[in-house]
């Protein structure tokens, strides 16, 4: 295994951060990059790049890592340090207010023109071009901040890969995950070996999260050569919502690093017999079916039904009760779904999103992330 160091845009004198990624197996075959806790305060990710890289070096001992698998075991040295008032701040940025999970530049234009002149019939060959064009075309692109040069490293280190994985959480939350339309075919092995209850489907969902400047390049590119040069999908890029933020375990953990070294088997970058694919215990779901649950008065929030739970529409999912009035306001799900996430802050301030619960039909439209 082999420790790069990369060193992110010193924002002052005296201060420079770094990021650290380990690198198993060989280029040139299939590759895979896993990357942990971009949103710095959401920590299941980091412990299972913990247990991955304890079942990594243990393979590569063996002999058995046939691909080129990258780990970023903490994604966000910027995030990690950000403390206000004994409280980790990890999902935005200080300065300037951004989600550290939004705004990856978008390279599909340049790379593409760079491309293609090389482009033919040959898919797999149009992959490579394709790839070579974006890694030159993210790696030149400006960073004049720290956070752009944070972005453009994660960027450098994954964008032409076969398989990107993003470690985060939600508050309260079962197993599940984020990905493109077009990635789903693929996903379905993952979703089976990490148990997820449910895989959000959306294509561009809006402000260009990790995992989808990843694979939408992919589709773009088909859609713009569609007719003249056959371009796949050639990235499954997945967020993996690793259950809720105190879900910190090593049981948990130790067995979602064990699912996804036996997802990287399946796949072929680690060699042997993968272990037999589990039964799916969830399905996929459009994104804009996913219902954010809101109060609409303020008060002491206290849930009637847990995550997970399947749910009918009008069904009661927590009570917001006022301290002065004792007025109680029921928050109900509007459709039938999966009671997947909650808040687990206790206070609900009017107008704040508590819950979500996953339909199967898409009603919402626009921006489909939250902040
Ligand atoms: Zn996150």
């Amino acid at each position: 295994m082999q420790i790069q160091k990369h060193l992110l845009l010193s924002p002052a004198p005296g201060t420079q951060r770094e990021l650290l990624s380990l690198h198993y197996g060989q280029t040139g075959g299939p590759k895979a990059y896993i990357q942990a806790s971009l949103h710095a305060d959401e920590l299941p990710g980091m412990l299972v790049a913990h247990h991955l890289r304890l079942k990594l070096n243990a393979l590569q001992a063996a002999g058995r890592i046939s691909g080129e698998i990258i780990l970023v075991p903490m994604a966000n040295p910027i995030g990690l340090s950000q403390y206000a008032l004994h409280m980790h701040m990890g999902r935005f940025e200080a300065t300037t207010g951004e989600n550290f999970n939004r705004h990856y530049p978008d390279q599909i234009d340049t790379a593409a023109l760079a491309a293609e002149p090389e482009l033919g019939s040959d898919a797999a060959r149009n992959v490579q071009v394709l790839r070579r064009e974006l890694k030159k075309a993210v790696t030149a692109a400006e960073a004049d901040t720290e956070l752009k040069s944070l972005r453009r490293t994660l960027m450098a280190l994954s964008c032409d890969a076969d398989i990107v994985l993003d470690l985060h959480c939600d508050a309260q939350a079962v197993m599940h995950l984020y990905t493109e339309t077009p990635c789903w075919p693929e996903c379905e092995a993952l979703a089976r070996y990490l148990g997820a209850r449910v895989t959000l489907l959306a294509q561009d969902s809006g402000d260009s999260p990790f995992d989808e400047a990843c694979s939408q390049v992919w589709w773009k590119w088909a859609k713009r050569f569609e007719d003249r040069f056959p371009v796949p999908q050639a990235c499954l890029a997945v967020t993996v919502e690793l259950r809720g933020a105190a879900d910190v375990e090593h049981g948990l953990a130790e067995a979602d690093a064990q699912n996804i070294i036996n997802f990287l088997c399946h796949r072929g970058l680690i060699s042997g017999a993968a272990a037999p694919m589990p039964a799916a215990v969830g399905d996929a779901r459009p994104l804009a079916g996913c219902m954010p649950i809101k109060a609409e008065t303020a008060g002491v929030l206290t849930f009637l039904r847990q995550a997970g739970e399947t749910v009918k529409a009008g069904d009661v999912l927590a009570h917001v009760i006022c301290p002065l009035s004792g007025a109680v306001a029921e928050l109900k799900s509007p459709v039938d779904g999966l009671f997947f996430a909650r808040d687990f802050v206790r206070f609900a301030s009017a107008g704040m999103k508590v819950a979500k619960v996953a339909g199967r039909e898409a009603l919402r439209s626009g921006k489909l992330l939250g902040a």
